[in-house]
């Protein structure tokens, strides 16, 4: 039988994992990368493919369209494929918390849909994220999870312990979670 190469995947979170989380991040003006990110998605990406996986329910709030959110998403990609690194796809979650969507994380519905398009080993691939509700996504798809302390991590870090959530690193770096993914190859 033949033996199908399932591919590794990092699955990031954007805002606060990949670049400054401002309050809800769609002005173009407020677009900055966090320190490490360029650097530690090179050192990754000849063994993963990226994805973005983001809730933005800034959309839900009326705060910003899908149309804002697509141009301020294209400068992170673009900003990226400069630097030759690809993200292979974006999903984004535009509901609120209460509309009860199937596609806001901790929902696992963007890696079941990255599964089926890409053919993922989900044990081998990474979740990385500054909220509880990243790792939580991650665990529940089967992946290892990568807390970051930056963004909204810092802030969150007691909750991953009164919720009993436990990601598989925790860091306040990421291009130091890069090195530590290497480790796991
Ligand atoms: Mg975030
Ligand atoms: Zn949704």
């Amino acid at each position: 039988m033949e033996k199908i190469e399932k591919e590794k995947a990092i699955i990031l979170d954007r805002d606060g994992t990949l670049i400054e989380d401002k309050n809800y991040a769609y002005k173009i003006e407020d677009f900055e990368l966090l320190p490490g990110v360029i650097e530690g998605l090179k050192l990754l990406q000849n063994e993963f493919l990226f994805f973005i996986v983001t809730n933005q329910s800034g959309i839900g709030r009326g705060y910003y369209t899908v149309k804002d959110f697509h141009k301020f998403n294209n400068l992170l990609i673009e900003t990226l494929k400069e630097q030759n690194i690809i993200i292979t796809k974006t999903y984004f979650c535009p509901h609120l918390k209460e509309d009860k969507c199937d596609c806001r994380k901790p929902k696992t519905k963007f890696i079941d849909m990255i599964n089926e398009e890409f053919i993922i080993d989900l044990n081998e691939s990474f979740v990385i994220g500054d909220h509880p509700s990243d790792i939580e996504f991650g665990i529940n798809a089967g992946c290892k999870t990568i807390f970051l302390t930056t963004g909204h991590g810092y802030k969150h870090l007691d909750d991953l312990k009164s919720l009993g959530i436990k990601p598989t690193i925790i860091s306040d770096n990421f291009f130091g979670v890069a090195k530590e993914i290497l480790k796991f190859l």
